[in-house]
């Protein structure tokens, strides 16, 4: 009996994309089924005679590794066993959009794209990961959180507004990059305490003193999340209650570049 042959590129496409993956195909079956596939429905002819040495030639396998994808075949119904004798097996070959119609749609491809990387910003540790020092050092594009001067490499390093000595984390809100001199002249300090005394020597304007005050307010409450490096995305699915934050403290020193 002779029956329209399927549309190839849709064929293929299921096949590929839906059918190997979600059934979890193996190699070998994978081969025999392609094999049989191209003999019988690409024939436009839905049942197929054949004899195991025909198919373990095709596929270049032993006859014993093609007897057992064919049974594999058959189990999952990619195949419906007609009959079976020492001549060799008749089978219906099924389509993929066949067996695909009646499979549940929950099943997981096997090679799904993985998924982003998910970052929860209120429970990361910033100084866990080089990518993750560097998104602090990029939120502040280049100049000291504390005097504002612009840093080459060399200049950089990140600074505890609240020290680690008094309790301060690792949280993006207890982070800033800043140049190396402000960094060890701020010592256990208090931020707002440092800023003023910048003020006093002349090194910030009592405008830049005002924005650099707001500026920590905004750091502390949150208001200054980084940019997120390349590659990751929030993880908004679970919010931190602040004293998980509070607690979130590693063992990695203050100073550090
Ligand atoms: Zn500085």
């Amino acid at each position: 009996m002779k029956t329209k042959k399927p549309n190839l590129e849709i064929l293929w496409k299921q096949l590929e994309d839906s059918l190997v993956p979600r059934l979890r195909l193996a190699v070998a079956d994978r081969a025999a089924y392609c094999y049989l596939l191209r003999h019988s429905r690409l024939e436009g002819k839905p049942r197929l005679r054949f004899s195991m040495p025909w198919l373990a030639g095709g596929i270049c396998l032993s006859s014993d590794a093609a007897r057992r994808a064919v049974r594999r075949l058959i189990d999952q119904e990619l195949l419906r066993l007609i009959e079976r004798s020492t001549a060799g097996h008749v089978v219906d070959v099924r389509l993929p959009q066949e067996i695909l119609a009646g499979l549940p749609k929950e099943i997981a491809p096997r090679h799904a794209v993985p998924a982003v990387p998910r970052i929860n910003l209120e429970e990361e540790d910033f100084l866990r990961t080089n990518a993750l020092r560097h998104a602090i050092h990029a939120r502040e594009a280049g100049r000291c959180f504390y005097c504002l001067r612009l840093l080459t490499p060399p200049m950089k390093c990140i600074d505890h507004v609240v020290p680690r000595a008094h309790s301060g984390n690792n949280s993006y809100r207890n982070l800033v990059s800043c140049c190396r001199e402000c960094n060890s002249q701020k010592g256990p300090c208090r931020a707002e305490d440092f800023l003023r005394s910048l003020f006093r020597e002349r090194k910030l304007t009592e405008r830049e003193l005002a924005a650099r005050l707001r500026a920590l307010d905004a750091l502390a409450s949150g208001k200054l999340p980084p940019p997120l490096p390349s590659g990751m995305a929030p993880d908004n699915r679970s919010p931190a209650a602040p004293q998980r934050r509070a607690r979130a403290v590693s063992s990695t020193p203050s100073k550090t570049p």
